[in-house]
């Protein structure tokens, strides 16, 4: 087993900020808000931010459910580009601005286990809607390679490290965006023992899924949101 380090990259909390898992908890229901931020990350840049609604936030971590439709800031190229959509050779040099944009897609929940280098994100598929067309078909999990997790008031922060893992509802797995962190490295984003260092964590989160982990555990696919929980504002 190779040494997992919860924060590779240079964290950007505030001074305030105080690790999870431990009390006061934030209690269900409760809205909060996502960050990641770059390395080095100051006030008044660009940021990703999300607001999500918690569904259980203890010693173990924090699970939080990402609605559909939810208004999100995003940073992207300052031409407006969507930073996937940037040439690889430029992806990390381009100078990045804020965007308000929805949330596409289904609703998600994110778990946050505390202390490790990844965050666990499960998706649904529409399936064969019943008369009520509430049905719901578990699409897998994306494993999203990040800073541990600070916290601060209603904020969580990471850093997102680039490199995230795939593993579809059969528990097939597939590394994503290798290229992109290769890029991170040729163009000073990250260094290479940072690199290094985030490859190493991505094996220790895959070995978490295999050994069945708790944010892998099947309760979480069959969890469904209060239906009185309303789409929280950014
Ligand atoms: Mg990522």
């Amino acid at each position: 087993m190779s040494i997992v380090v919860p924060r590779p990259l240079a964290s950007a909390a505030p001074r305030d900020a105080r690790e999870p898992g431990y009390a006061p908890f934030w209690p269900a229901g409760h809205v909060i808000r996502w960050h990641y931020r770059r390395p080095g990350w100051q006030e008044g840049e660009p940021s990703n931010i999300v607001p999500l609604t918690v569904v259980r936030d203890d010693e173990r971590g924090l699970v939080a459910w990402l609605a559909a439709g939810t208004e999100q800031e995003i940073t992207v190229a300052e031409d407006g580009s969507e930073l996937h959509s940037l040439p690889l050779e430029e992806m990390w040099l381009r100078p990045r601005v804020g965007l308000r944009t929805p949330w596409r897609g289904n609703g998600i929940l994110r778990i946050a286990p505390v202390g490790v280098p990844w965050s666990v994100w499960l998706f649904w598929s529409p399936g064969d809607a019943d008369a009520d067309g509430l049905e719901w078909r578990f699409a897998g999990w994306y494993v999203n390679l990040e800073n541990a997790h600070l916290r601060s008031g209603d904020i969580t922060i990471s850093s997102d490290h680039i490199l995230d893992i795939d593993i579809d509802a059969d528990g097939i797995i597939r590394k994503k965006d290798e290229d992109e962190l290769e890029a991170g490295v040729a163009q000073g984003r990250v260094s290479e023992a940072e690199a290094a260092q985030i490859t190493a964590n991505a094996e220790e989160a895959i070995a978490s899924f295999r050994a069945g982990d708790w944010p892998f555990a099947e309760e979480w696919q069959e969890w469904r949101p209060d239906s009185d929980w309303t789409v929280p504002a950014l």
